[in-house]
């Protein structure tokens, strides 16, 4: 459920018509509801309510600090990637124990930051992580709380791009590795083996992989607890898909709940009261957002037409990346007028920035508003300056009321860390 709809031929986020928003800040913008936001965050934490849980929301799908701290307010933690995320959640006051840090590739830096503040887990995906983390606790007088991200090595039938489960991903540590490295990790001076973690991939749209995941690691964590090693987390990650199209839909969290809390129930894990960790990212930001965007001109090829529109793909790249599908909605709907099969697509000179291809719309006209849906997570968060374009505002909607939460970058931004390599008055003799 999502509060974007139409009223009166106008189309609203909550009570703000979105042109009104455009007037305002410009375009191409996105648009956050906050309502919707906290209400898949609400409808998500509800569905593990039976059991120990913690819900730490996936910051890399939406770090923007208003949508953080949103989340923050209504009991979520964090899931982070990188020192700058960690920054983030720090900035909007996550305490400590709500912070999970996954990643293949911490940096001594960010893992120091990480242990100075005192994180809930560190989510270790390589023996030599595990190692380094151990030491770098060792130096700063510390102990480092660690889960093992282990690979259970199921297929989770998604993009290949998103999907990290598989035995040949880069992600986690190989399943038939996993015993042995908990074993050391349980002699190491400085770790304290809490618990294990594992994420198998994003949109997915089934639940078989997200249970055949759960069943593997059970019988590991079976395993440890004969040899005496007995966790106290089980993180299962994020990766719950959304409906991008009408008619594919995946699961409910109500029913990717039960399915892993029917697996769970009865595991002396679970009867220990060991607590069950998320990382939900998409499911929750993503269908919280769009893009509003300005049609710059129609343009009717040989063969096709173009809709062209001041948003590009570095501003929204999931089509570009993934062949994303996202519906287009016009902010103003007209009836009576035929639709027609238009591409929809940016400035910028790449073939691969386009919206929509073949895509049956109404006849958008230039200087129409239209609204890229479902853009809520994996939008902003991976846009850039490609074309020296400054990244577009971000603003969210709460009620009758809107905020911009990121101001619209500027060139002279963009510009502003570089310099000119002057050339001096007399160099030397040419050198060859
Ligand atoms: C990206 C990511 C998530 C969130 O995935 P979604 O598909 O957005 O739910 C969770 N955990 C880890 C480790 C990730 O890399």
């Amino acid at each position: 459920m999502d509060h974007f709809f139409y009223r009166e031929n106008r189309l609203f986020c909550e009570q703000v018509p979105l042109d009104r928003i455009a007037q305002a800040v410009g375009t191409p913008f996105y648009c956050y509801s906050e309502q919707t936001l906290l209400h898949h965050f609400t409808v998500f934490q509800q569905a593990f309510a039976s059991c120990s849980h913690l819900i730490c929301y996936s910051v890399k799908a939406n770090s923007n600090l208003a949508v953080l701290d949103a989340l923050l307010r209504q009991g979520a933690g964090f899931d982070i990637v990188s020192g700058g995320e960690l920054a983030r959640v720090q900035r909007v006051g996550c305490p400590p124990e709500r912070i999970v840090f996954s990643g293949v590739g911490k940096t001594v830096a960010e893992m120091r930051a990480a242990l100075e503040y005192g994180i809930l887990l560190f989510n270790v995906e390589s023996v030599g992580e595990l190692h380094r983390l151990n030491e770098l606790a060792g130096r700063l007088g510390r102990r480092a709380p660690v889960a093992l991200r282990i690979n259970p090595d199921v297929d989770p039938q998604t993009h290949p791009h998103i999907s990290t489960g598989l035995r040949n991903n880069k992600f986690g540590i190989p399943y038939s590795q996993a015993l042995d490295l908990y074993r050391e990790a349980a002699r190491m001076a400085h770790v304290t083996v809490l618990g294990l973690d594992c994420h198998i991939g994003s949109q997915l749209t089934a639940l078989e992989p997200f249970v055949d995941a759960l069943r593997r690691v059970l019988v590991l964590l079976g395993a440890l607890e004969r040899e005496g090693i007995s966790l106290r987390y089980l993180d299962l990650g994020g990766g719950l898909g959304i409906p991008y199209e009408d008619g594919r839909l995946p699961p409910h969290p109500g029913l990717y709940a039960g399915a892993l809390l029917a697996e769970w129930a009865n595991t002396p894990f679970a009867q220990r009261n060991g607590t069950l960790i998320l990382e939900p990212g998409r499911v929750i930001a993503g269908n919280a957002g769009v893009l509003v965007a300005r049609v710059e001109y129609v343009k009717e090829g040989e063969e096709k037409l173009f809709v062209i529109l001041d948003a590009g793909m570095n501003d929204l790249i999931r089509p570009a990346l993934y062949n994303a599908y996202h519906a287009i909605l016009p902010v103003a709907r007209r009836f009576g007028q035929e639709e027609r099969v238009a591409d929809v697509v940016g400035p910028i000179c790449e073939s691969g920035d386009f919206f929509a291809r073949d895509r049956l719309l109404p006849p958008f006209q230039e200087g129409d508003l239209l609204a890229v849906r479902s853009t809520g997570a994996y939008g902003f968060t991976m846009s850039s300056n490609y074309n020296t374009r400054p990244r577009v505002a971000e603003v969210m909607v709460r009620g009758d009321r809107f905020m911009v939460v990121r101001r619209r970058e500027t060139v002279e931004q963009l510009m502003e860390n570089e310099s000119l390599f002057p050339v001096e008055a007399s160099p030397g003799p040419a050198l060859f």
